[in-house]
């Protein structure tokens, strides 16, 4: 690969600044113009007759055209899955197993494509999508294809019964893995589901139908409703649901906990956070500072679990600071396409000026802001990673999820002074703890009400580890023998 060398007079630090050429990726993502719904194992068009673009938040370009489902195409998913779920649920656990791994092995065979359709739809690098992404949604297929025959270690002394149909609804910012974290375990048990995905990354879903049908999955055992907030709500709220499963923001969760209250439906939600990643001076600084950058600039921070509140030891906070500084330097954010960004497209441009107005108000209270002089690209979604120092616990950027690479930074002095900050949030999803100590990581990580702490470590996911929250992140387990469970009756 060829690589330039420019001399950058700003780059004060570097000295020298190396810039690599263009990588794109070229594969075929292969995104149809048009999809319809997927109902009964097939793509209908709507009875709504209604579609919306999906555009790429890479260059804004029209990339496909999605159905918007109405109350009618929800009624004929709910319908499909009800008739589906007899024959599903009393199949053995080991055929219901073959499905999944015949999915999971599917997906590895387009693994490629499905990378490139994740990147262009959603905006995410492709290091990510083809490191991450994929291969994790293959990961829990596999894992969960597993469980199916071996349900009885899952509750062991107790019969574990499917619930029935599931209702679940996804957000964008990992599109194709929130579909397995969602699918996977439902189906393992024998339930049968409505998902629907979110109305700006709706693509890989619908390519991810195209698997459930080649691998010959019955009928009606996993239905696909496009849509924005309205459809979303009329999976919710229909009657044929035993239990709706839901990631996205905590406003929604909150208004759909309300909605099925006296209803018996069952709920998980999956919502907002503002992860504590805590820094002690004893801690290994540069390993520290990857773990810092991985943990809010990951997926350009749509990240629910993102570290996104940095709290550095007081110590050390000038030593800290001057590294991440250099390191963000190196960051390169530009087209996902580009094997060697790091930091993609936001995914879209309400979000774009959602992060703007978060980080406009961080500043008009006093936040001093440090971002990479970057060159962004003129066309599509962009945000620079941006740090926002001198902040305290009252900043709205403190307290609210921006869900953007913007970290704010704070420091503390005691351990218990950096764990009461860390709890003090109305979130309670994610922890990092930075230390040499293996005590003081434990002392410290027993005290964190967060649904998961990392030691020396951020961001980190396997199937077989239950994810999920406390407080305003709301409630429910996903992944693990945990995530299993919220799938089933025990009887
Ligand atoms: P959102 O909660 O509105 O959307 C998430 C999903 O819910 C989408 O599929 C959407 O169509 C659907 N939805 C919207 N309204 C609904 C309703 N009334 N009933 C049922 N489904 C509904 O999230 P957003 O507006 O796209 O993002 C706003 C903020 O939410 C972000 O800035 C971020 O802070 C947070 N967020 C969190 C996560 C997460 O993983 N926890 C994911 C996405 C967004």
């Amino acid at each position: 690969m060829a690589i330039k060398k420019k001399r950058v007079a700003r780059e004060l630090l570097f000295g020298d600044l190396w810039e690599f050429d263009p990588a794109p990726e070229t594969a075929p993502a292969f995104i149809a113009d048009r999809y319809g719904l997927f109902i009964n194992g097939e793509f209908v068009a709507p009875k709504s007759k209604k579609w919306i673009d999906s555009i790429s938040p890479r260059d804004e370009k029209k990339i496909s055209e999605i159905a918007l489902a109405g109350q009618a195409d929800v009624n004929a998913a709910y319908a499909a899955a009800a008739r589906a779920f007899p024959a599903w649920s009393k199949l053995p656990g080991a055929e219901r197993g073959k499905y999944l791994y015949r999915l999971a092995r599917l997906l590895q065979d387009r693994a490629r494509e499905f990378a490139v359709a994740e990147t262009i739809d959603g905006g995410k690098p492709i290091r990510e999508a083809r490191d991450f992404d994929v291969p994790m949604a293959a990961a829990h297929f596999f894992y969960h294809a597993g469980w199916a025959d071996k349900l009885e270690y899952a509750a062991p002394g107790r019969d574990l019964k499917a619930l029935g149909v599931v209702g679940q609804v996804i957000p964008w910012n990992f599109p194709l893995l929130m579909l397995a974290w969602k699918l996977a375990p439902a189906l393992a048990l024998g339930n049968t589901v409505v998902l629907k995905p979110a109305e700006t990354t709706s693509v890989t879903a619908l390519k991810f139908a195209e698997l459930i049908r080649d691998v010959g999955l019955p009928k009606g055992v996993v239905n696909i409703v496009t849509g924005a907030g309205e459809t979303g709500a009329a999976v919710v709220k229909h009657p044929t649901a035993a239990k709706i499963a839901f990631t996205g923001s905590t406003g929604v969760g909150k208004w759909i906990q309300r909605e099925l209250a006296g209803t018996g439906k069952r709920l998980t939600l999956e919502l907002g956070g503002k992860g504590a990643n805590i820094v002690f001076e004893d801690a290994a600084i540069d390993q520290a500072v990857e773990g810092i950058i991985n943990g809010i600039f990951f997926n350009q921070g749509h990240v629910c679990c993102a570290g996104s509140r940095l709290l550095v030891q007081e110590s050390i906070e000038v030593e800290v600071l001057r590294k991440l500084k250099l390191r963000m330097k190196s960051l390169r954010t530009g087209d996902p396409l580009d094997k060697n960004t790091d930091i993609g497209a936001i995914n879209s441009k309400r979000q774009w000026e959602r992060i703007t107005e978060l980080v406009d108000a961080g500043v008009s209270e006093g936040a001093e802001i440090y971002q990479n002089d970057c060159t962004l690209p003129k066309k599509g979604f962009y945000f620079p990673p941006t740090l926002l120092c001198g902040v305290t616990q009252s900043h709205r950027v403190v307290k609210e999820e921006i869900f953007g690479p913007v970290l704010s930074v704070l420091t503390f002095r005691t351990p218990d002074e950096a764990v009461e900050k860390a709890n003090n949030t109305a979130y309670g999803l994610s922890a990092g703890v930075w230390t040499d100590k293996g005590s003081k990581y434990l002392a410290v990580a027993s005290q964190l009400k967060a649904g998961v702490v990392w030691g020396n470590s951020f961001n980190k996911f396997d199937p077989a580890s239950p994810f999920g929250g406390f407080k305003e992140s709301g409630f429910g387990r996903e992944g693990g023998r945990q995530g299993l469970l919220e799938y089933g009756e025990l009887v």
